[in-house]
């Protein structure tokens, strides 16, 4: 028990890269309502912490397992989610949330039926910035919006052959990120209008991609996602209203109205501590945390998307 009320859950880790390390291994050790209690990954072993070599053996060696927490690339989220929640674990799932659309419906739907949590993360959802946004344009008429989100994939995704893969995302595996800020934020439903996605001559998924988006009250969005940027990286969604404009940067952790800052955090700081608070709380509830809005709207981008082949990329 923690705190004389709260059960400590003990957590296995899935799929130990860059984001586990840098984040979910840290947040883990910082929250006390969790144990880390295992990890499982082909390649590679947390020091101090059982290791396995894939999901399957850590369920039977851990049996008393409370949740799993999957960090592995989309290709291989609704297997692993799947197998957790049969496991009668509670899971605790990255983005993007799954390769199709489909397995994320049969994932909320699975935990439904067996009264698990699935929270389906959106972890930019927890930057510094993004209720102040919401509740700002709460009351607000929108006139237009824009979205730049453009970074160097080599600095930020070295070596992810995934990425290029098919059901890898490649630039909406950043992008997708934005389209769970406007999602959140925006007090309308939006959907894509049209969209154009270039692919490297020699890759399975584009390189950059311009979407035209519409507001069921027929307000334009704009966005540009490129993985080619070189020099200052932009995370950035501005939205102009008809009683001022609102910019939230830094992938939602830098809040600004009319130029003047309200709230600021370094990087992905806050967020995963936050989401682990979040998963706590649902599994507390009994409840689920599940939007697809997002990946909808990727995924409409492929169905309707003008396609251009552009250079090769190299990896
Ligand atoms: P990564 O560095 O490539 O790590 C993913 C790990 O998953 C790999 O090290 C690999 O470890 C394991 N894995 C299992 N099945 C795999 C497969 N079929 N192909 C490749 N690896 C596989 O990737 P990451 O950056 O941590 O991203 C993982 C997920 O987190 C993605 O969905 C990504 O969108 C999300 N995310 C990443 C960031 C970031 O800044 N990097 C931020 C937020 C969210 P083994 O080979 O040992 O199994």
């Amino acid at each position: 028990m923690y705190g004389g009320e709260k059960m400590r859950l003990k957590a296995g880790l899935l799929g130990i890269g860059k984001i586990a390390r840098d984040q979910h291994i840290p947040a883990l050790n910082a929250n006390p309502r969790y144990e880390l209690v295992a990890c499982a990954s082909r390649n590679t072993t947390v020091t101090g912490v059982p290791s396995f070599p894939d999901l399957e053996t850590m369920l039977a060696a851990m049996p008393d397992l409370n949740c799993v927490s999957i960090c592995t690339p989309p290709q291989a989220h609704f297997e692993a989610a799947l197998t957790s929640l049969r496991a009668g674990k509670h899971v605790m799932l990255e983005k993007p949330p799954a390769a199709t659309t489909r397995q994320i419906a049969l994932l909320a739907d699975e935990a439904a039926r067996r009264n698990l949590t699935l929270f389906q993360t959106w972890h930019s959802r927890f930057a510094d910035g993004v209720d102040a946004a919401r509740e700002w344009l709460r009351t607000r008429k929108l006139v237009s919006g824009k979205i730049t989100w453009k970074e160097d994939v080599h600095h930020w995704h070295p070596g992810q052959k995934w990425i290029w893969e098919p059901g890898g995302f490649g630039v909406f595996d950043p992008g997708i990120n934005a389209l769970s800020l406007l999602t959140a934020i925006l007090p309308r439903d939006v959907c894509v209008e049209s969209a154009v996605l270039e692919f490297p001559e020699n890759q399975q998924s584009p390189i950059a991609s311009t979407l035209r988006m519409r507001t069921d009250d027929g307000v334009q969005i704009g966005a540009e996602f490129d993985f080619r940027q070189k020099g200052e990286q932009s995370w950035d969604i501005e939205l102009k209203t008809t009683t001022g404009t609102l910019k939230l940067s830094k992938g939602g952790a830098v809040l600004a109205i009319d130029g003047k800052e309200l709230s600021s955090e370094e990087g992905l700081a806050g967020e995963y501590p936050r989401l682990y608070q979040r998963f706590a709380e649902l599994v507390d509830s009994g409840a689920s945390d599940v939007d697809w809005r997002p990946f909808q709207l990727v995924a409409d981008a492929f169905l309707i998307g003008e396609r251009r082949i552009v250079a090769p990329h190299t990896i």
